[in-house]
């Protein structure tokens, strides 16, 4: 087994039933499974539903699930796709089921996010840490902007325990199985504004949400998409708003900016191009004016991201877009 590759085998029958029960899948859904392993899911899976992808890494797995159905009036309805499944791209399907790979969990989880047309629900297996990042609620010490997306996008919803030894080779972690139902119609937001915010303010969850805004790279990124916005809308800049222009930033005019990449709170530091003389520009401060006005307008300038819901941050945006802020 190469466990790189998060290959611990779901062995117990029964845990592998009940994951499968509780997709409540019909015999004409289309099932994405990810990474089937050797296949003890799948085969419960095509026992449900019309048709089985199955999106797997590893070719020597692929080719003994293939023999496993070989010659069986299932082969047909299996279709299994050799390669990452985050760098695939997904065809359509009904339902999701996954003993997941916990390497992935992070990605795979966005990716479902942002699919569109979404899949009815999800029925995915994750190291417990994880499933409960994903369940946690505002002031919980595991949520993050992880658990935020996932709740605007979705109804999640913890449905069971899975122990270690249920696996062949057991993993160091204990597993939980949770369900992802996307909400259905969608939110009517942009899913890059949303998130573009949750970026900025959930890369310290325990600062105030204004100490987010006081970074000099974030303010960059907001004026320059703020002079997008005033071009694209017919914002004429105020007579001079533009005295000192945006100077592209030059050799060296590199400043460090925090980003959350996997939405847990590990915060990496990574360097962009931000041009001094930017700060002097009477649009960023313009922009800083605007931010501030917002911030203290909602009264969620002092409260920390960690202790705000979705309605906050869904308040905070609408606030923001309506100054002409935006976050992609
Ligand atoms: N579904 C099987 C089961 O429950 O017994 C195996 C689950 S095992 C935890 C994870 C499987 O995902 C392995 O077969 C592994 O090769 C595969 N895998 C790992 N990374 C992957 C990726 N990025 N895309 C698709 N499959 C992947």
């Amino acid at each position: 087994m190469n466990t790189d590759l998060g290959q611990h085998i779901l062995k117990n029958p029964g845990v592998a039933q009940v994951i499968v029960d509780k997709a409540g899948l019909k015999q004409s859904d289309v099932v994405l499974e990810v990474g089937p392993g050797t296949g003890n899911l799948t085969v419960k899976i095509l026992e449900k539903a019309r048709k089985v992808i199955a999106v797997e890494m590893d070719p020597r797995m692929a080719a003994e699930l293939t023999k496993r159905v070989q010659g069986k009036p299932e082969q047909n309805r299996l279709e299994i796709l050799l390669g990452d499944v985050i760098k695939t791209e997904l065809p359509y399907f009904d339902v999701c089921i996954s003993n997941t790979p916990y390497q992935i969990s992070s990605p795979l989880v966005f990716k479902l996010l942002a699919l569109s047309p979404a899949p009815r629900t999800c029925i995915l297996m994750f190291q417990r840490e994880f499933a409960m990042r994903v369940v946690a609620r505002p002031g919980d010490a595991l949520y993050c902007r992880l658990s935020v997306n996932a709740q605007m996008w979705a109804k999640c919803t913890h449905i069971m325990k899975v122990g270690k030894k249920n696996f062949k080779p057991p993993p160091q972690v204990e597993s939980s199985v949770i369900r992802i139902e996307p909400k259905n119609p969608r939110p009517p937001i942009s899913y890059d504004e949303w998130d573009g915010l949750l970026r900025i303010v959930f890369v310290r969850k325990n600062r105030t949400i204004s100490a987010g805004f006081k970074s000099s790279a974030v303010m960059a990124l907001v004026e320059r998409n703020y002079r997008t916005w005033c071009a694209t809308n017919n914002v004429k800049l105020e007579d001079g708003d533009d005295e000192v222009d945006m100077v592209d930033a030059g050799e060296g005019d590199e400043e460090e900016m925090e980003i959350d990449e996997d939405g847990m709170g590990d915060v990496k530091k990574v360097k962009i191009k931000a041009g001094k003389k930017r700060n002097r520009s009477k649009v960023g401060e313009k922009v800083k004016g605007l931010v501030e006005t917002v911030l203290t307008e909602t009264e969620l300038g002092e409260k920390r991201a960690g202790k705000c819901d979705e309605a906050d941050f869904l308040k905070l945006l609408f606030a923001f877009n309506q100054q002409g802020i935006h976050f992609s």
